[in-house]
């Protein structure tokens, strides 16, 4: 990482900024840098997905489309795609009149985009605006959940599992959110069968029974997390791991 100024805090939020025209690039990380903000620049696609997925991950990806080798919206798929990365705010990058790419960007999961030439003062507002989303305060619930190896993407509904996925059913996922949303508290079936299939289901307490079952197994290593609290339900208790 190039560091501007010696004098930005270590927590500053990390831009990571994927552009080849390295004249564009140098202004960039120079304001962005005044602005309080640490920059990562990648001159390449291929650079971008190292860059993207180097400890520490960037909070922020500025990506232009137009790439030499790796397109920039195949780069967003790409940081869309992988568990530690899903949820970083990236904004796109377009020439003008590049309508279809602006969409398309939308579609393949950015979060906005900017036209060039764009001012530095209109791409640092942006910049403030989706790290709020992602980085403030808001109430929202949060969009993702990692308790030792078990890493839940309420978004995309995908569940992984020491980073490989463990594809859940509807049901399934919707259990294992329930639980994660009560963690710690006592859960009975008849609670389960209220909030996971609704109150008006046909469903006995008995599926509720096999339906953990199958999702301790789906969950391997993080099966045990759910306990059976015998005679009255169960809990989510992700302090409990292989090792203790
Ligand atoms: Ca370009």
């Amino acid at each position: 990482m190039r560091k501007i100024h010696d004098d930005l805090a270590e927590d500053a939020p990390i831009i990571l900024i994927v552009e080849d025209e390295k004249d564009v690039v140098t202004p960039m990380e120079i304001k962005l840098s005044m602005e309080g903000y640490q920059t990562r620049s990648a001159l390449s696609g291929k650079s971008a997905l190292t860059e993207v997925f180097r400890e520490p991950i960037p909070d922020l990806v500025l990506l232009d489309i137009m790439l030499p080798d790796i397109s920039g919206l195949d780069v967003c798929m790409r940081i869309r795609e992988a568990p530690q990365t899903s949820q970083i705010p990236i904004i796109m990058l377009t020439a003008k009149g590049e309508e279809i790419d602006r969409v398309v960007g939308l579609e393949v999961g950015a979060d906005d985009y900017l036209v060039k030439p764009f001012s530095i003062r209109e791409l640092v507002l942006r910049i403030q605006v989706a790290l709020r989303r992602t980085m403030g305060s808001g109430d929202k619930q949060p969009k993702k959940s990692q308790f030792g190896p078990l890493y839940v993407n309420y978004d995309t509904h995908q569940t992984y599992i020491d980073g490989k996925e463990a594809v859940l059913t509807a049901t399934e996922f919707k259990l294992l959110s329930t639980f994660i949303e009560r963690a710690g508290r006592v859960q009975t079936r008849d609670i389960l069968l209220d909030v996971v299939w609704g109150v008006q289901s046909y469903v006995q307490t008995r599926t509720v029974d096999s339906h953990i079952k199958q999702l301790r197994k789906k969950l391997g290593v993080a099966g045990n997390f759910i306990e059976t609290i015998r005679g009255v339900g169960y809990i989510f208790n992700p302090q409990t791991s292989k090792q203790s």
